[in-house]
């Protein structure tokens, strides 16, 4: 799933390549991807596109005369810019990936897309971004955050970190696979509770935080989009690596399966070189 640093990675492409250019068409191809009504996709007709950025995980595109799309890009979805388009038919809807097209004047453009069957990419065109409820319930940016504001707001919700860092209302930009890395770089468990969490475990987590999101900045701002995902990958110590040696202890990294998600972490880092219970494991050993 894309988060903060690939995000603003997007926003920095776009802003680069397709402001100043006028919106020749903008297509919804995916009927359930568009949640608002009002205004109609094509009052973007003719606009030219000013700016680009995001709210927390949610991509924001300008247009002049005060229209913004705004962007969830859920699980699977992604922003493929499109030098020249196969061909000036309109999408058919319904057919394959792509949720949203966005054609530009000097024949480039974007398509929002989403893999897979699970359609969860959700799209909103409105005057102002905090009209979009994800938005409006947002809490502070995690880049953007200082130390007394993060320390207010984790404390400010008791559960196991990993949840309460996760949680876009408490802080946002960060997901599933940066949690991983910032709690493994704080050395922190993913259960550590927050309210118990001391002053200096949560200053050291601050600075963790602030560190992955801004190395994956600087990662993948100037990467191209269709290259951005595969950097993500190698820039990570412990997510998505089960079973690899830990890049800075040597332990194994550990996974936690859910229902719908795992997390990982390097149990000599993060716990004491104990690892933590794995519900689904023990019910299959019992
Ligand atoms: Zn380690």
């Amino acid at each position: 799933m894309p988060e903060l640093p690939e995000v603003e990675a997007l926003g920095a492409y776009l802003r680069e390549r397709a402001v100043g250019r006028r919106v020749e068409r903008l297509e919804i191809a995916a009927i359930s991807a568009l949640k608002t009504y009002e205004p109609a996709p094509t009052t973007a007709t003719g606009r030219p596109v000013i700016g680009a950025g995001r709210y927390g995980k949610f991509l924001d595109v300008r247009f002049d005369g005060g229209l913004h799309l705004v962007v969830h890009l859920a699980r699977a979805g992604w922003l493929h810019y499109r030098e020249a388009f196969p061909s000036t038919a309109p999408l058919k809807p319904g057919k394959g990936p792509i949720a949203v097209r966005v054609r530009l004047d000097d024949s480039s453009g974007f398509d929002l897309t989403e893999a897979g069957t699970q359609k969860k990419l959700a799209a909103y065109l409105v005057t102002d971004p905090a009209q979009v409820p994800g938005v409006a319930r947002l809490g502070p940016d995690a880049l953007a955050a200082d130390l007394p504001l993060f320390s207010e707001r984790l404390r400010s919700r008791r559960g196991q970190v990993k949840g309460v860092i996760t949680d876009q209302e408490i802080i946002s930009g960060v997901g599933n696979a940066y949690s991983d890395e910032i709690l493994h770089m704080a050395r922190l468990s993913p259960f550590a509770i927050t309210d118990r969490l001391t002053d200096g475990q949560l200053a050291t987590l601050h600075t963790a935080t602030r560190q992955v999101l801004g190395d994956a900045v600087a990662r993948s701002v100037g990467q191209r989009a269709a290259e951005l995902k595969g950097e993500k990958r190698s820039g990570l110590r412990v997510h998505g690596r089960a079973g690899l040696p830990c890049p800075v202890c040597g332990d194994t990294v550990r996974e936690v399966s859910f229902a719908d998600s795992s997390l990982q972490y390097c149990p000599g880092c993060q716990t004491g070189g104990k690892p933590l219970a794995d519900r689904r494991l023990s019910r299959l050993v019992r």
